[in-house]
Formats: C-alpha cells, sequence, structure tokens
C-alpha cells in the first residue's frame, strides 16, 4: 500500500482564495476588511519566519495587518498595555502575540489580557473552555487545522480509534477536544504514555504533536490509518522533519500528511478564518460565546 498524501499547502490555497471571495464581498457590501494585530518580541529567527508567513497569508487574502515588532527587554507590563490598545482598537478583530514570549514575560498573564473576541489564536482560557463545553467561540487554529484535514479524506470519526500523541495546550489537548466534539473515540498519549507503541498500532486515525523527529516508525501504523503529522523539527543539516518516520509510514497509511506542507500551511488558513469570523461576531456585536455555525456536536 501506498498513501496518500495529503496536501495541506494545496488544501489551505483553497481555503484562502474562498476567504478572499468572502472579504471582497463584506467589503462590496460595505463594511471594512478584517485587521489583524501580530506582536512579535525579540529577534528569535522562527518566530519571525512565522510571522511573516501570516501576514502575507493575510495581503494575500485581502486582510489588513499590522506588526508590532518590539525589543525582547519590553517589561510585561508595556505589553500589557498595547494589548489593551488593541483590545480597544475599532479596526483590529484578531490580536495575535507570537510565542514563545521572553522568560520574564508569563505567557499567560498576557493570554488573558486579550479580549477573548479578539484571541483568534483561541488559547485564552474563556475560548478553550466553551470548546470543552462544546460550545466552541473562536478555536486553537493548529487544531482546527488538523481537523480540517481529516474532514478532507472523509475521516469517520465517529467509529474510529483516534489517537492523539501530545497534550499541549497549543496542540494535543484543543485537537482532542475537536476530535471528541467530532464523535472520535480519543486516546491521548504524552511523554508518560506506557508502551507508546501498542496504543499507535490500534489506532484508525493517528496525529502526532510531540515535537520529537521519528519518534513513530512506519511499522507501528495500522494498515489503512490516517496519519497526521503536526511535528515541525529541524536537524541539524537544517532539513525539517515530522515526528513520523515518513519513509517508512507511507507504504503502511492510507493517508499521510508531508512535513513540510501538511499540517502548517493549514494553522495559518484557520487563523485568517478566525480572523473573519471575530470581524463577523463584532459586526454583529455577539461575543465568541455564540457557537459557530456549523459547529459540531458528539
Ligand atoms: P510541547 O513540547 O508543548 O508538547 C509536546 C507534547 O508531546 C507533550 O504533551 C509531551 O508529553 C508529548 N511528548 C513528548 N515526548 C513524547 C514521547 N516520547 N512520547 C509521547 N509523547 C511525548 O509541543 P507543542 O507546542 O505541542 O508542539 C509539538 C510539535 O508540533 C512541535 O514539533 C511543534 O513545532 C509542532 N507544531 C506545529 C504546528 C503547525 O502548525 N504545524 C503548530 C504548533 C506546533
Amino acid at each position: 500500500m501506498t498513501a496518500k498524501i495529503i496536501d495541506g499547502k494545496a488544501i489551505a490555497a483553497k481555503i484562502r482564495l474562498r476567504l478572499r471571495d468572502r472579504v471582497d464581498q463584506r467589503v462590496a457590501d460595505g463594511s471594512r476588511r478584517p485587521g489583524l494585530a501580530v506582536v512579535l518580541l525579540g529577534e528569535d529567527p522562527g518566530s519571525k519566519i512565522y510571522v511573516r508567513n501570516k501576514i502575507n497569508a493575510c495581503a494575500e487574502a485581502g486582510f489588513e495587518s499590522r506588526v508590532h515588532h518590539l525589543d525582547s527587554t519590553t517589561t510585561q507590563g508595556d505589553l500589557l498595555a498595547l494589548i489593551d490598545e488593541l483590545n480597544k482598537d475599532d479596526v483590529i478583530d484578531g490580536i495575535l502575540v507570537q510565542l514563545p514570549l521572553p522568560e520574564h514575560i508569563d505567557d499567560n498573564v498576557i493570554i488573558e489580557a486579550i479580549s477573548p473576541a479578539k484571541d483568534v489564536d483561541g488559547f485564552h482560557p474563556c475560548n478553550v473552555g466553551l470548546l470543552a463545553q462544546r460550545r466552541p467561540g473562536l478555536r486553537p487554529c493548529t487544531a482546527r487545522g488538523v481537523m480540517r484535514l481529516l474532514d478532507e479524506v472523509g475521516a469517520a470519526y465517529k467509529h474510529s480509534k483516534t489517537v492523539m500523541i501530545g497534550a499541549s495546550n497549543i496542540v494535543g489537548r484543543p485537537t482532542a477536544l475537536e476530535l471528541l466534539i467530532a464523535g472520535a473515540t480519543v486516546t491521548v498519549c504524552h511523554r508518560f504514555t506506557k508502551d507508546l507503541r501498542s496504543e499507535v498500532e490500534r489506532a484508525d486515525i493517528l496525529i502526532v504533536a510531540a515535537g520529537k523527529p521519528g519518534l513513530v516508525p512506519g511499522d507501528w501504523i495500522k494498515p489503512g490509518a490516517i496519519v497526521i503529522d503536526v511535528g515541525i523539527n529541524r536537524l541539524e543539516d537544517g532539513k525539517l522533519v515530522g515526528d513520523v518516520q515518513f519513509d517508512s509510514a507511507v507504504g503502511r497509511a492510507g493517508h499521510i500528511t508531508p512535513v513540510p506542507g501538511g499540517v502548517g500551511p493549514m494553522t495559518v488558513a484557520m487563523l485568517l478564518e478566525n480572523t473573519l469570523l471575530g470581524a463577523e461576531m463584532r459586526d454583529r456585536k455577539t461575543g465568541p460565546h455564540e457557537p459557530n455555525p456549523g459547529a459540531g456536536k458528539e
């Protein structure tokens, strides 16, 4: 068996085109373009690339965007003051603070300072709580991106055993909550899981977000499984690889995402979708507590 490759880059490009049409329609109807503010502290090369990708995607889809590039020595107080300004700024629908932040700043304090209605990363406790209660508002982007890829290949959530490797706040946990909403039976594995192999072997749908290159060898994968590799790891020779051993997995899986070109572009597309949703919610003067149209139910 040779797996079908799930082309996240092409799927994300299609989503961005559809978003562009929706933005054009909004503007034709007399509304303003959705606006995203990205806040970046310091000079981390990886973070700078992620921010550049997000800004380019905004421009391509007709969104307004603004980068606040601050020094790494910016105080928590100054960063909070900026977030307060952006919360009140009428042309900004989404605020994204690029993580990780320098050590002297508490990520949680910053995430909680962002208005839940503009929390396009979906990390505010209010938005995470809504997701846990199956009435999602703004939803974490990578988890949404994973779900859209699974939808694209027709994943039969309700009758599948699904294994999520990774339990972080950013990827693993919200993805497990999304899968539950979709009706999947979910096992969440993490660094303390005993016998990871036996969990993986039973998975009809396998999602891996551990940040460990080659953690899952191909021969662990159930023949025909759908494999979504969220991991992005840069090897010493500069090559980017996922958490799954792609070359051997491709001979076992039914569908598999490549790295790069799988989940990464979807995360950016979902950020734009959240920003547009934020703008629409603000037009309607509803909060993120209003369920998204189409939000699923288990
Ligand atoms: P994290 O370090 O916060 O969490 C990693 C999780 O994996 C933890 O729950 C940990 O317990 C688990 N884990 C670690 N080693 C394990 C092992 N040997 N066996 C089982 N579980 C193990 O990382 P994160 O922020 O969730 O990111 C995970 C990966 O996803 C990274 O490679 C990151 O770069 C990538 N990522 C990709 C995107 C994207 O858009 N494609 C977005 C975010 C993160």
